[in-house]
């Protein structure tokens, strides 16, 4: 067997970071030449992301095949530059669905089939897939949860027969958590010391621990938890907390931990051997500019998953939020994002005081009415002040409203996802999506994926696209995720009062991108689909990167 396989599990507590940890982990094993795979696997039962609330689950991650996955999936994107395929993101209800389909069709003849061993061979089968898909050397294959919770434990149970059939082929790195409580002011080993016991009480010895702490592990912590939980002390890796999500790869190749995980995995070949002074010069190149970008650039975000109980949570946007972070760092700033709760923007007096600081708006995309007029507030406030404004799937959809209102003369006009009896429904649900929704059939079918859109020429968004647009008929793939679209009725109405359609898909003839015309305004533009699905740290997305040079000129 050429692939090895890496588990990466998490101890003590969730929202450490594993997703960055295992990002960080696949970005230092690919800069050493390595070809690399991770996998999500999730241990809810919903068969994908698609059907939960962002403020509970965070952001909804769609790849390129249109699978609506765990937000992990774009880190490893973002941090890989490549893009992956919904096989990455695995979760119980898939595999168990699988399982049931299976047995039904008579595939196990006739025997009992078991939650063990029959589940861990599914998930190996599908763990295998991605392997050969990508011929990989190493599969990273993250799991969901913390060791010792009833929901995870298959997915162990999987790991360890995995490292049974192929020893010397798998590895396992824990990702535990060193609290440094303040009333003691030390750094605590236990609950990591109890988190390997739970994971050797799974069949399961950790290889290497990742240290997530406040503060770097020092040497006599670092030597207790190597004796304690029988791993060597250089691999014990410090993960302290950093401002910084990119800077990780270079706390681990600093402490060697690709030498160390290639060796473990018995990855032979002087190719990889070899340290490359730690990372690809991409990715240097991309912490200094971080580095060196000092001049904060506000940009205003308008949304409303922020809030859950007494705390406020922005991973719902966490694409978004990344591709604005890209596009500033490439353009020489600091990005300052300034997070506005359409809820909050209940006059044009409240939505100028929100925004008047900010110098650039984005309305993200959203589901439903809950602070829908706040965000149409924020469109026209974006569009009579000519800052520049950049509108997300249903950003744009709202753009539409707000011109159709206020501009076009359609009073009342509406999207039909809200007001069903607008007299002026200028967005409205997609033909084949009607009787989807009368039979209730809501997972994994909305218009999903990446799909073709061919740019007008001579559009800001042409220009903003440049060199990114190819063939004869200026197509770029972008990834979509939505019910609604612009009503081709209006069409002509809404391009006679002056928006300029700059985008169309080119087989169904469906407006997917909206802007004004650069005499009216320095930059708006609406877009159907979601553009920062693929943007990199490395490779920012050319509308973002348009948007943010054009905040910076204007000010
Ligand atoms: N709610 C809108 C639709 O379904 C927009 C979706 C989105 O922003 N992702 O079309």
């Amino acid at each position: 067997m050429k692939t090895r396989y890496l588990f990466v599990v998490g101890g003590v507590m969730s929202g450490i970071g594993k997703g960055i940890t295992t990002s960080s982990i696949a970005r230092i094993l690919k800069d050493r030449g390595l070809t690399v795979a991770p996998v999500k696997i999730d241990p809810y039962i919903n068969v994908d992301a698609g059907t939960m609330n962002p403020t509970e689950h965070g952001e909804v991650f769609v790849t390129d095949d249109g699978f609506e996955t765990d937000q992990d999936i774009g880190n490893y994107e973002r941090f890989l530059d490549e893009r992956l395929s919904g096989t990455h993101s695995i979760t119980t209800g898939q595999v168990y669905s699988a399982v049931i389909q299976r047995e039904r069709n008579l595939e196990y003849d006739g025997r009992c089939v078991e939650a063990v061993p029959d589940i861990p061979n599914e998930v190996i089968r599908r763990l295998n897939e991605v392997a050969k898909q990508h011929d990989a050397d190493v599969v990273l294959v993250e799991i969901g949860g913390t060791v010792g919770e009833y929901q995870n434990s298959l997915y162990l149970e999987t790991a360890r027969m995995l490292r049974q059939l192929h020893p010397g082929h798998v590895a396992v790195a824990l990702v535990s958590y060193l609290p440094v409580p303040r009333s003691i002011g030390e750094m605590k080993t236990k609950p990591t010391q109890q988190a390997v016991r739970t994971l050797q009480g799974a069949g399961l010895q950790p290889d290497v621990i990742i240290a997530r702490s406040p503060a770097m592990i020092d040497a006599p912590r670092r030597k207790k938890i190597a004796l304690f939980c029988n791993v060597r002390p250089e691999h014990v890796i410090a993960a302290p907390d950093l401002d910084q999500i990119y800077a990780v790869p270079q706390t681990f190749a600093d402490q060697r931990l690709g030498e160390h995980i290639t060796k473990l995995l018995g990855i032979r070949g002087k190719q990889y051997a070899r340290p490359r002074g730690g990372l690809s010069p991409e990715w240097k190149k991309l912490l200094n500019q971080i580095s060196r970008a000092e001049k904060p650039l506000k940009i205003g975000m308008v949304g409303k998953y922020f809030t859950t109980g007494g705390f406020v949570l922005k991973d719902a946007y966490i694409s978004v939020i990344e591709a604005v972070k890209h596009a500033t760092w490439a353009a020489g700033r600091r990005p300052e994002l300034v997070w506005v709760d359409a809820e909050l923007l209940k006059s044009a007096a409240a939505t100028k005081r929100a925004l008047k600081d900010v110098s650039g708006i984005v309305v993200p995309g959203g589901f439903g009415d809950r602070g829908i007029e706040g965000k149409i507030q924020a469109i026209r406030y974006a569009r009579e002040t000519k800052k520049p404004f950049l509108g997300l799937c249903y950003g744009m959809q709202l753009a539409v409203v707000e011109y159709a209102r206020h501009v076009a003369g359609l009073s009342g006009a509406h999207t039909s996802e809200i007001a069903a009896d607008t007299a002026h429904p200028v967005i409205d649900i997609l033909p084949e999506q009607k009787d989807l929704l009368r039979q209730k059939k809501l997972g994994a079918s909305m218009r999903l994926g990446a799909w073709p859109c061919a740019v007008i020429p001579g559009t800001v968004t042409a220009k903003a696209y440049g060199k990114s647009l190819s063939g004869r008929r200026h197509v770029v793939h972008e990834r979509h995720r939505h019910r609604y679209e612009l009503n081709d009725v209006y069409r002509q109405q809404l391009e006679e009062s002056g928006l300029v359609i700059s985008g169309i898909n080119p087989e169904r003839n469906l407006v997917e991108i909206i802007e004004l015309p650069r005499h009216v305004h320095p930059f708006f533009i609406g877009t159907q689909f979601h553009p920062e699905f693929r943007s990199s740290p490395v490779r920012p997305h050319p509308l973002f990167r348009a948007f943010i040079q054009k905040t910076i000129r204007k000010n």
